[in-house]
């Protein structure tokens, strides 16, 4: 049997570069919210592998339903015949969706995947070609993908050119510029003035096929949009004929405490990107949207060898059981209000309140941005006395101390991604470990 080491040795020496990892270790087991690693360290998971298994590991009921699939069929090729698992989920999703429109479904593979194919739709729907992006936007890794992503340049450095046509707007986050005299809401309109400025100045509204958006930033940030400002671009899309394309990928599936972090503002997407929790940790991704649009693309122009598969999509069915059975939902408004409790507390303590600029949130989608020198020219009374990369320290600490805790792109800001039917005792335990590395960190 290989010990932690030796195989990291091997993954060292064989496994693309390109590849970064927050731990040379290897996952042995995952269960529930917790990962026992090959080295021997049981390590309490706050990152559900970046957002996916939102009920835990190896949940019971998803796994059984996904090995019962495998005994009966694993690839059931979608552009050649339906197959049930694909048309049980559309049935479990459609009471689901944020707006009763959303009512034509296409599933894929990964959440780049989802971007690539709305891009493409909303090109071919509208026949016109740009896109607006917002500034802090991650959507994936694929070409279309990566020309709308914004959170940070290592994504693309070098690989241009991208896809053409894109256009980025401001995303309203001034948490850093809280000392400016202007309430939210003028900032929230003078961005929304920005997007009216980019179809008059760069990019004229018969030209731009759909604008783009995380409702709450994720890689970039971890940033709710304002609802307003989610509003506004809708009434804008509204005037101009133009898509709204809402990436759900991360904030979808119960993360910030609603189906769908849209629901909050009460917007309606014309086409809504999902992924992720979907399946929670299955390979599988969709692409929502409403008949009417959808029956303009021509059959055959979306597909995909692996596009649906069916064990993915009985993993997903499972899923939508368990939200319903497991009142999940309910258990991330109260594990929410714990997370916040514990970070304001935190916040509260003399020595470390101020090395914390924001805590922000929804659900269990939450982070917490530390002030950092490079931030000196916003705040210089809180950053002057600030450490060097708290975020990335803090992390570290964190896994020391047996927790997973990822950063965001270029902020100093780590995010809690907890499983969403964690138990109370768990997430305490996690705000525990996290107060004891931030103390350790910063003194
Ligand atoms: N959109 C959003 C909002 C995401 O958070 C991600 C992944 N972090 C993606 C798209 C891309 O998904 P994937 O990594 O499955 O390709």
């Amino acid at each position: 049997v290989a010990t932690a080491t030796e195989l990291t040795r091997f993954g060292q020496r064989y496994v693309n570069k390109g590849l970064s990892r927050l731990v040379e270790d290897v996952f042995d087991k995952g269960e529930g919210s917790w990962l026992t690693m090959k080295s021997g360290r049981r390590v309490l998971d706050f990152t559900c592998g970046i957002g996916v298994t939102n009920l835990g590991h190896c949940h019971p009921k998803v796994s059984k339903a996904a090995a019962d699939q495998c005994m009966a069929l694993v690839h059931g090729q979608c552009s050649v015949a339906y197959h049930e698992p694909y048309l049980n989920l559309i049935k479990r999703l459609l009471p689901m969706m944020p707006d009763p429109s959303l009512d034509s479904f296409f599933f894929w593979t990964s959440g780049s995947e989802a971007v690539e194919g709305a891009l493409k739709m909303a090109r071919s729907i509208t026949h016109k070609q740009n896109i607006i992006t917002m500034q802090g936007a991650y959507h994936g890794r694929t070409f279309g993908a990566m020309a709308v992503t914004k959170s940070k340049t290592i994504y693309s450095d070098g690989v241009a050119p991208l896809m053409p046509g894109v256009f980025t707007a401001p995303f309203p986050y001034w948490h850093h510029f809280s000392s400016s005299p202007s309430s939210s809401e003028e900032r929230i309109r003078a961005c929304l003035y920005q997007v009216e400025l980019l179809l008059s100045q760069q990019s004229a509204p018969s030209d731009t096929a759909a604008i783009l958006i995380e409702p709450v930033l994720g890689e970039g940030g971890y940033v709710p949009a304002p609802h307003t400002f989610l509003r506004g671009l809708r009434e804008i899309c509204n005037k101009h004929g133009i898509l709204l394309i809402i990436d759900e990928v991360q904030s979808g599936f119960g993360r910030t405490g609603k189906n769908f972090n849209i629901e909050y503002s009460g917007v309606k997407p014309d086409i809504m990107t999902i992924a992720k929790g979907l399946a929670n940790g299955f390979p599988l991704s969709g692409i929502v949207s409403r008949k009417e649009l959808t029956d303009k693309l021509k059959p055959g122009s979306m597909g995909g060898t692996y596009a649906g598969n069916a064990v993915s999509c009985a993993a997903a069915i499972a899923v939508a059981d368990a939200f319903k059975e497991e009142k999940i939902l309910e258990n991330v408004q109260a594990r929410s209000k714990d997370l916040f409790d514990s970070l304001h507390a935190l916040q509260r303590n003399a020595a470390i309140g101020p090395h914390i600029l924001d805590i922000r949130g929804q659900g269990l989608m939450v982070a917490v941005e530390f002030a950092s020198p490079s931030h000196s020219a916003y705040d210089p009374a809180v950053t002057t006395t600030a450490p060097e990369h708290l975020a990335s320290r803090v992390s570290k600490r964190c896994l020391e101390k047996g927790m997973f805790l990822l950063t965001t792109s270029v902020y100093e800001t780590v995010r809690f991604i907890p499983p969403l039917n964690i138990s109370q005792e768990d997430l305490l335990k996690g705000c525990q470990i996290f107060a004891e590395a931030v103390e350790e960190v910063v003194k």
